[in-house]
Formats: C-alpha cells, structure tokens, sequence
C-alpha cells in the first residue's frame, strides 16, 4: 500500500492527490498549517499545536473546516493508512478554491483540507549526535510571524542559504541586530553568565509548541528561564545554543556562522534539556 494523502473528505493515493489551481494556498500562500511530532501513535504536544492551528485561523479569518474532534479522528485515520506510528503529520489549511483575486472572495468559499504523515526521523541518542551547525542571516519575513502561515518564502531562502553554507538552521535577527528566531525553529541560548534566555513572545516569532512544553518542562525542574530578546553579539558569546522544534525536538548548535559556540560541545543546560524533552515525548 502507498502512501496516502487526505484531501478536502477523500483519501487518496499520494501520487494522485491534488489541489485545484485556483486554491488560494497554492496561488497566495493564503492559509496556515501545523506539524507534529508522532512517537509510538502518541501526537506529541497535540494540545499546543491544535490550540495554535485554531489561533492562525482565528487571526487570517478563515473558518475551521472541521471540529477539532472530527480533525483528530481524520488525522488518526490518516497515520493509521499509511501505517505511520513513528513520524510526521502535516496539516495544512487554506482559504479555498476561488477565481484568482487578491481580496478574499466575495462570497466565502469551503476552505481547503489536506493532511499528510511520513515516517521518521526516530528520536535521537544523545545530543552530541544530535548536534548541529547555524548561521546568521537578517530576518527577511513579513510583520505577522506569529501565524504559522504557508506562506514560507523568507524562510525557504534562510533555509537554503543555511544548507547551501552546510549548516542546520539561519539563525534570524531583526533590523535592531535582535535575534527573532529561526527559519523553522525557536532559538535559546545560556549567555554569558548562565543564563538561559529565549526571545519573549509577540508577532516577531512563531509562538513554538516546543518552545512551549519546555517552558512547562523547566518550571517543573525549578530552571530559570529569562524571556528575553537577546543580539546577535550576545549570541556569538553565548556559553551554550540550541533550537527547539516538533521536529528538531531540543537541537544543540555547537557550530555558529563557521566558529565553535564555547567549546564547541552541547553544554550542560542544553544536554539536560534535550534529555527532558525526549523523557516528554516518552512519557507526557
Ligand atoms: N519558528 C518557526 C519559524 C517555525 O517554522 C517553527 C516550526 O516549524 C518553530 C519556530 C518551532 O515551532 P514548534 O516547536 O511548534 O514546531
């Protein structure tokens, strides 16, 4: 059996599925979308991203196509036909199907539903094998960054100038030199004098789901966390740096635009976390 892709009610043969050409996901990027994490059938942070799907609606108005009951029974549906236990679901969902034109149409449309799962990536051993590279990059994106929208072309860019330099992720910063995030992930650092800091929450970033179950991580461990925007100077001194992602879980970046961060091993905090996060998805 291939793999399955649903499509606005129907499951189809990926290979076959389609959009209409006039779907304004597809013209626009006009429409949101989620990714989660699956470990062993269990969607990972499910609560988070559902919540956050619901607000990138809300913000864009376009009307959910389905409850969120009916949306968890199609996803599950969707893993189980492409006998997924162990991987990544893809939700995405746009303003629907309507003669070209920029104004939304005049009367509103169905929005469109597409769910995908793939297999992988198993969840890592350690976070020195885990680790990876970053560069810098300015942040290129619109003024709207808390919706998850499809809309990714910035990001694309970052993302490819990242694999073209042979590192992991663009680290972003802001007109101010202030780091915002990354091009798909949220980024923290241990300064200069330990401590731990992630940029607060506003429309500059993506509010993570990773970023958000970890908070909830470190407040049962009684870590301090300091919610605040930090420069790219002060990240190039940083004592230790990872990125968080549902599907970068707590990733250590040893390697910053060529040079090593501290000694270029995952640090102490970032060790601690990334084993947290994964005892999470084992057992949360
Ligand atoms: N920031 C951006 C721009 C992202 O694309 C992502 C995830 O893809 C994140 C942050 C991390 O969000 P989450 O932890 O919900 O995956």
């Amino acid at each position: 059996m291939g793999a399955v892709a649903y499509v606005n009610g129907r499951y189809l043969a990926l290979k076959q599925a389609s959009v209409n050409v006039e779907d304004r996901g597809f013209q626009f990027g006009d429409g949101i979308y989620e990714v989660v994490y699956v470990q062993d059938g269990r969607l990972i942070d499910a609560p988070l991203h559902m919540a956050r799907l619901q607000r990138s609606l809300r913000e864009i108005a376009i009307l959910p196509p389905l409850s969120l009951n009916a949306l968890e029974v199609v996803i599950r549906e969707v893993l189980r036909r492409n006998r997924v236990s162990t991987g990544l679901v893809y939700i995405q969902i746009s303003r629907g199907v309507a003669r070209r034109n920029h104004a939304f149409p005049a009367t509103p449309v169905r929005p469109s539903l597409i769910i995908t799962a793939r297999h992988g990536p198993a969840l890592p051993r350690d976070a020195a094998s885990w680790a990876g590279s970053a560069i810098t990059l300015p942040d290129q994106r619109w003024a709207r960054c808390d919706v998850k929208s499809t809309n990714l072309l910035a990001n694309v860019l970052a993302k490819q100038m990242a694999r073209h330099a042979g590192a992991y992720e663009a680290i972003l910063y802001d007109a101010a030199q202030t780091i915002t995030e990354g091009a798909s992930s949220s980024v923290w650092m241990v300064d200069e004098n330990g401590t731990l800091r992630t940029r607060q929450l506003g429309r500059e970033i993506l509010p993570g789901c990773t970023r958000a179950a970890l908070f909830a991580e470190l407040h049962t461990a009684g870590i301090a966390v300091a919610e605040t925007a930090f420069t790219l100077a002060e990240l190039k001194r940083a004592r230790e740096i990872f990125v968080t992602s549902a599907t970068s879980f707590v990733k250590p970046i040893i390697r910053l635009d060529g040079a090593s961060v501290a000694n270029g091993a995952p640090g102490p905090v970032t060790i601690a976390l990334f084993e947290r996060y994964l005892r999470h998805m084992q057992t949360g």
